[in-house]
């Protein structure tokens, strides 16, 4: 059943035409043929999401969070064969596969409790004790359907059940998935664990649609529909922002938060640093490689301060970076874009090109690195465009303010890595700062890849890396890009939302007359 597409909560395969997913590491397609949503399917989809949301208000938030964890026990019911999908579709590890299916249903869990403890809704009270001054009584609600597209680098993360699709859920909000067509099985299975659960929980069938596509008009048909509130999606640049200026130009607009490209700046000063080079370069070639640098987080541009030993750092980490054996990429697709991205460059003649000489096969990636001077990096605006993949370019830096100048011309940015010594590092205040107003995550000593899913983290940064600083793709405060304010005007007691009642019955923390308290009002 799961080559089908699931509109409302049902299976349907109304359309003629299907495609195969693709074996990168075998080089061949995959058995099963999926059926694509036809426009009727996806409409249907959005006209039930509608319903379904009118529904999934009135569920009470400890039955949406057991659904949440019932979700969860779907999956790992099916996580040997969801992991066998996973591996023949994305030609990603067995142990990336456990480590992204462990975040998963852990994201799962922290939702669930998120929503079991109520406080999430924001609940604000601002009582009056004249006629003339107005009750007033603020809470969250859920936005409305969510349309997610599922990222081809995340099969399980940031697909069908990933991040977007649970943050969505747990606000309350009904979910329209558009799974990428690259691990359509993996998303399928996924997304029959989910429909269980809905039975299970006896969910409103209508809060979970699942569409396979593999051209763009169901996409831009589900955008542009009156019932889609908001979009969740994880890409290319081109294809977000071409989601977000469709949604824009809506009669009614509505949110996309698309996250897209990120180059990830990490500054290495090396002076007098000798003795933490065998570490940062260990460190810095692994982060690059991790996965064949298939990462929203890879480490793209690497400023490395140029001192007496800096040859010695650069020569570590060349020979770390290029020795090791290249690996398989997500899709045959991907892996082309990356051999020409890098051939354009190549051609440009910029600077110092080197690339692994180990032996590449059908469909991986020969990690490589471009080296160039700063004057160059400033000069040159394709140097500062996404290679996605395992590819860097090494900008050596002078001055102080040269390596500034550099940072001036960076446009917004995921994370921004800085390695230094911690008696050093009061020198470099403003390049903190500079750095702060361009990305969502200032790291020190560290690399951007390996994203801890914890309330503390933030995963978006200033455009072009996401469509709205505002918000972070990852950890429970994710669930804000999903749920709006309302207020309540001199509404009777019982009339109010449960949270904004005068006693509290949740035991919440609410702000009541600007104090955060858990007492009842009056
Ligand atoms: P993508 O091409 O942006 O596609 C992501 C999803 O959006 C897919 O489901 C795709 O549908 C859909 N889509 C893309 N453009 C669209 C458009 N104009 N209208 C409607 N739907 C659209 O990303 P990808 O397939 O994952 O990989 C392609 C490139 O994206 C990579 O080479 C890489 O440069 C970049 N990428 C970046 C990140 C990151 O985190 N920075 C992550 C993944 C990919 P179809 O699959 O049906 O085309």
């Amino acid at each position: 059943m799961f080559t089908k597409n699931i509109v409302g909560g049902e299976f349907s395969s109304e359309g003629k035409s299907t495609f195969q997913s693709f074996n990168p590491e075998l080089n061949r397609h995959n058995a099963e043929l999926f059926f694509e949503a036809t426009s009727v399917e996806a409409a249907r989809a959005a006209k039930l999401a509608k319903i379904g949301f009118e529904k999934f208000q009135k569920v009470d938030h400890d039955k949406r969070a057991s659904f949440l964890r019932s979700i969860r026990s779907e999956m790992e019911r099916d996580k040997t064969i969801i992991l066998d999908a996973f591996c023949a579709e994305s030609g990603l590890s067995r142990e990336r596969g456990e480590k992204e299916f462990t975040r998963t249903v852990f994201q799962l869990s922290s939702f669930a409790d998120l929503v079991e403890k109520n406080e999430w809704i924001e609940a604000s009270i601002d009582t009056s004790d004249h006629p003339a001054v107005p009750d007033l009584r603020k809470q969250l609600f859920g936005i409305g359907p969510v349309l997610v597209f599922g990222a081809s680098n995340f099969p399980l993360a940031y697909s069908t059940m990933g991040g977007d699709s649970v943050a969505a859920l747990a606000a309350g909000c009904p979910v329209i998935v558009k799974a990428h067509p690259s691990h359509a099985k993996t998303s399928g299975l996924v997304a029959s664990a989910v429909l269980r659960a809905i039975v299970k929980n006896d969910m409103p069938p209508e809060i979970f649609s699942h569409l396979y596509a593999v051209d763009f008009k169901v996409a831009h048909q589900l955008v542009q529909h009156e019932a889609v509130k908001a979009v969740g999606f994880t890409g290319s640049f081109h294809g977000g922002k071409a989601l977000f200026d469709l949604a824009n130009n809506r009669k009614h607009p509505i949110p996309v938060f698309a996250e897209m490209g990120s180059v990830n700046p990490t500054i290495v000063f090396t002076e007098n640093n000798e003795d933490k080079y065998d570490a940062w370069a260990q460190v810095l070639s692994q982060s690059m490689l991790t996965d064949a640098g298939q990462f929203c987080t890879n480490p793209g541009l690497i400023f490395i301060q140029k001192s007496s030993t800096s040859k010695l750092f650069i020569h570590q980490l060349e020979e770390l970076f290029l020795n090791e054996a290249p690996k398989c990429m997500l899709n045959s697709s991907i892996a082309e874009t990356f051999r020409e991205k890098k051939q354009k460059l190549l051609a440009a003649d910029l600077g110092v090109f080197k690339q692994s000489t180990n032996e590449v096969r059908e469909n991986y990636g020969a990690q490589a690195f471009l080296k160039v001077d700063a004057e160059t990096f400033i000069r040159e605006e394709q140097l500062r465009e996404e290679v996605f993949g395992s590819f860097s370019v090494l900008i050596e830096f002078e001055t102080y303010l040269e390596i500034l100048s550099c940072l001036e011309v960076i446009e917004g940015q995921l994370t921004g890595s800085v390695f230094v010594s911690e008696e050093q590092m009061k020198n470099y205040r403003e390049l903190i700062q500079q750095l702060t107003s361009k990305v969502g995550r200032v790291i020190l000593n560290g690399v951007p890849t390996g994203v801890r899913v914890c309330p503390s983290m933030n995963h978006g940064g200033p455009f072009p890396a996401t469509t709205d600083s505002r918000f972070t793709a990852v950890g429970i405060d994710s669930i804000y890009r999903f749920a709006r304010p309302v207020s309540f005007q001199n509404f009777p007691d019982d009339l109010l939302p449960k949270a904004l009642r005068n006693k509290n019955s949740f035991g919440i923390a609410r702000r009541i007359n600007g104090e955060w308290t858990k007492k009842d009002v009056g």
